[in-house]
């Protein structure tokens, strides 16, 4: 005899229902078959629904009995063609039982517990009906027996306890002569004065259970949407993969903890016989599945599972007079059980001078009230505070067996949680150490299973959620190397790296999957008007872990974002120099905010581009040393001019030819009058350590008054031109002395100055060709000779690649 439950997921539409009954016939081929069902997928809400409203005397209560009637009888007529009048008529006449009790609800005005398992119960009363239907007329020998004749509890309505002296006795009479398949409706049952009671929500798990057990069948099988149990609910964890072997215990923890693929009362008489459950996929039959015994024996790690269950109020009780209260931990639970208040969760501060517990937030008003009545007298002598309460928050919780002898564990899952930005509430480990549960925020949820998934089970795969502002031309170049290299990333390095925003100065655009880069720009076009708040809101909404805001822009209003993502653990990469350059308050405020809030803040693009010119940097001073003089050539704009202008060209054409090339700032004046070149001493002065502000820094400008004093980019254009005589003049005189011109920056002393040098043969910045950049650190470890770093500095794809390395960069935080 082989026992399957189908859940409400598996017999939700006539294409499910007609795979079941395809699985049941397979089945029963083979052997006597006993199949437990749910109620048709969102039935039972849709029951209580309809009963809440009659009570509420909401006349719409009617509109939603029609739909349950229109979904039950359109499925028997996609699955059944030619139903006989027996079916239909059969099918009439509970539907109209249903609406009598509706009309009865609304007329009295009354929904007791008592009546609610009445009304519930239709959903799996009609729903095994049909599949018998189904069945038979699939010409299989099908017989349905209400199970409510087979399983007696007592009347505890809504969850009621099982009697299984007398169940295990009916149900071992009635399966001793059986057809090839008894379709059984599942949740259901009757006490024992013979009123209908429910065992509880997600009870048809349970029925197939004791079914299971009194029939001492060797495995049970619970089928249902997804391929067994999963390292995480795999609607909210992509990257959740089946898991194999599970022991009971890991189940039940897991299960109590939210993962419902498996109601947790279910375990348990399976487990006193220890029958293994077999977790199968309606939709995908020749998925392994997730079995369920004894022992998991399990050699992979030792976290088996990650779980969340939502709606959870957590209530505090606290006071110094605590201590002295005799039994008052007994007393507090003891009133919790009368009001028949399930504590999912408990913690003690070690001091007993508070208690926190966790219970489902439909049950936190009523925990108030009772629990301050209880304690009436002590908060009257305020020995103790009235109760506290804090709602919208959910458990996660870590399960394993093997949890137990690794240390670090805990440690592991809190550092994943803080770097993350995830608010943890109150913590609590299970005696058993079976598993670690944390209290958090709702909205958190989704990122910290993920964050922990990440961290459990995909040691090796990273998500970096990246959000760009800015795609001209750089942007554009780093939007195509990353849709080139995201293959590469994802299979060499296990880095999986996403776009979720995209923003213009007019448009915004999201996508939570991952943008199709391919077709970018036509999204961007059909996005949301651009605000650089509405940029930051959806960026902390969409709530990812590893998020990078990236700013491809020259606007300082941009730059002024970045402490409010820093703020929110979302790590900022920017090749915009402004704010590094700003005043040296706001640059060290942001080095410390990401200090503060684990997220990096990455800018080496401010300084030659791709070239790892701060990283170097970085890498000295993490290191101990201290750099003590930086000589550069740091304009690969103002080295394209120099390197190409002479007596044969005009200073004006070299300098609208860099512009062209997008070598120069969008506006050229920015680095011709030497200020671009200013904020990257100042940036490198900084990052060695010196605080030092732009006006400390001397600029002593080869550019003539005129040039200075122009209004416009135009203006300026026209003024470089007038004076051609002062430029040609620059060069000729270099050229008198053998020498050549080059924009040079130097750090020395704690001084720095940027200004045209005439640069003799021989030294090592004569040679430096087309837009290159080149610095020397010296350093007390490099004191004579100093690290030289060399290459392309200026252009939109070295600099998007720059900006590429140091998203990759935030993968290492
Ligand atoms: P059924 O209708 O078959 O009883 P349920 O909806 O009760 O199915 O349970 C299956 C669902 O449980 C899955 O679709 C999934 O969304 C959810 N779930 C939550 N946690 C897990 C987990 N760890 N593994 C698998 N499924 C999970
Ligand atoms: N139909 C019931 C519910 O939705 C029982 C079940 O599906 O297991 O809770
Ligand atoms: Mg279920």
């Amino acid at each position: 005899m082989e026992v399957l439950k189908f859940g409400g997921s598996s017999v939700g539409s006539s294409k499910r229902i007609h795979q079941v009954v395809e699985i049941l016939d397979r089945y029963s081929k083979h052997g006597k078959v006993v199949c437990v069902v749910s109620a048709v997928g969102g039935i039972t809400d849709k029951l209580l629904k309809a009963g809440q409203l009659a009570l509420e005397k909401n006349e719409s209560f009617a509109a939603e009995f029609d739909e349950i009637r229109k979904i039950h009888l359109s499925l028997v007529s996609e699955l059944i063609p030619n139903a006989n009048d027996y079916v239909l008529e059969y099918l009439e006449e509970e539907l109209s039982y249903l609406k009598n009790l509706l009309d009865g609800i609304y007329l009295i005005n009354e929904l007791t517990p008592k009546t609610s398992d009445k009304l519930t119960s239709f959903g799996e009363l009609l729903s095994s009906f049909i599949i018998t239907e189904v069945a038979k007329h699939r010409g299989i020998d099908a017989v349905r027996k209400n199970s409510q004749e087979l399983i007696v509890t007592n009347s505890n309505f809504t969850k009621a306890e099982v009697n299984y002296l007398v169940t295990n006795k009916n149900i071992r009479d009635y399966f001793k002569t059986a057809h090839q398949l008894t379709v059984l409706p599942g949740f259901v049952a009757k006490s024992n004065l013979g009123e209908i009671t429910t065992l509880g929500r997600g009870g048809s798990d349970f029925t197939a259970s004791i079914v299971a057990a009194a029939l001492q069948v060797k495995k049970l099988e619970i089928w249902t949407d997804v391929s067994g149990m999963y390292t995480a609910n795999p609607k909210l964890v992509k990257q959740a993969v089946p898991i194999e072997v599970l022991s009971y215990q890991e189940a039940m923890e897991l299960s109590h903890f939210g993962a419902k693929v498996l109601f947790p009362p279910t375990v348990q008489p399976a487990l006193d016989l220890e029958i293994p459950i077999l977790i199968k996929n309606t939709l995908k039959p020749e998925d392994k599945g997730t079995l369920i015994k004894t022992h998991s024996n399990s050699t992979s790690g030792s976290v088996s599972g990650i779980t969340s269950v939502d709606h959870i109020a957590l209530l505090t009780l606290q006071g110094n007079g605590m201590v002295g209260i005799p039994g008052f931990s007994k007393r507090l639970f003891e009133v919790l059980a009368l009001e028949k208040i399930n504590v999912i969760f408990i913690t003690q501060a070690s001091s007993e001078h508070s208690i926190c517990f966790g219970i489902s937030e439909g049950d936190a008003d009523l925990a108030v009230t009772s629990v301050n009545a209880c304690f009436e007298y002590e908060i009257s002598t305020r020995k103790i505070r009235p109760v506290e309460v804090e709602k919208n928050l959910s458990i996660i919780a870590l399960v394993g067996d093997r949890m137990k002898n690794h240390q670090g564990i805990s440690g592991k899952m809190f550092s994943a949680l803080g770097k993350n930005n995830v608010n943890v509430r109150a913590i609590a480990q299970g005696a058993s150490e079976k598993n670690i549960s944390a209290v958090i925020l709702e909205n958190d949820v989704k990122k910290a299973l993920n964050a922990l998934h990440e961290s459990f089970f995909e040691v090796k795969t990273k998500q970096l959620n990246v959000f760009i502002t800015g795609v001209g031309n750089v942007g554009h170049r780093l939007l195509s190397q990353i849709e080139q290299q995201r293959k590469f990333l994802k299979n060499e390095l296990r880095i999986n790296l996403r776009v979720m925003g995209i923003s213009n100065s007019r448009k915004m655009y999201f996508d939570e999957e991952g943008i199709d880069l391919g077709n970018w720009k036509d999204h961007l076009e059909q996005g949301e008007q651009a605000s650089l708040d509405g940029f930051l809101e959806k960026a902390t909404q969409l709530n990812k872990r590893n998020s990078i805001f990236v700013d491809i822009t020259a606007s300082e209003a941009v730059s002024q974002m970045y402490s409010s993502y820093l703020k929110r653990s979302i790590s900022v990469v920017a090749c915009n120099k402004i704010a590094c350059s700003s005043e040296f308050h706001n640059y060290k405020t942001l080095k410390n905010l990401s200090k503060k809030y684990n997220a990096s803040f990455l800018f080496e693009t401010n300084v030659g581009a791709g070239l790892p010119i701060i990283d170097t940097l970085s890498n000295l001073v993490a290191s101990g040393d201290k750099v003590t003089s930086i000589q550069a050539v740091l304009s690969g704009s103002l080295n394209f001019v120099f390197n190409n202008f002479d007596s044969s060209t005009k200073f004006h054409d070299v300098v609208k030819e860099a512009q062209k090339e997008g070598f120069t700032e969008p506006d050229p004046r920015i680095d011709l009058s030497g200020v671009d070149v200013a904020r990257k001493i100042l940036i490198l002065a900084r990052e060695s350590g010196y605080e030092m502000n732009l006006e400390d820094i001397e600029n002593d400008s080869f550019l003539t008054k005129a040039n200075l004093e122009s209004d416009t980019v135009d203006d300026f254009y026209e003024s470089l031109s007038e004076d051609e005589e002062h430029f040609q003049k620059l060069f000729s005189a270099a050229i008198a002395n053998n020498s050549q011109l080059k924009y040079v920056a130097e750090f020395d002393k704690g001084k720095a100055k940027v200004g045209l040098k005439e640069i003799p043969q021989g030294h090592p910045f004569y040679n430096l060709e087309g837009k290159d950049n080149i610095v020397m650190f010296y350093s007390h470890r490099y004191p004579e000779q100093p690290i030289i770093v060399k290459g392309a500095g200026a252009g939109a794809d070295v600099t998007a690649s720059g900006l590429f390395a140091d998203i990759i960069r935030v993968s290492n935080k």
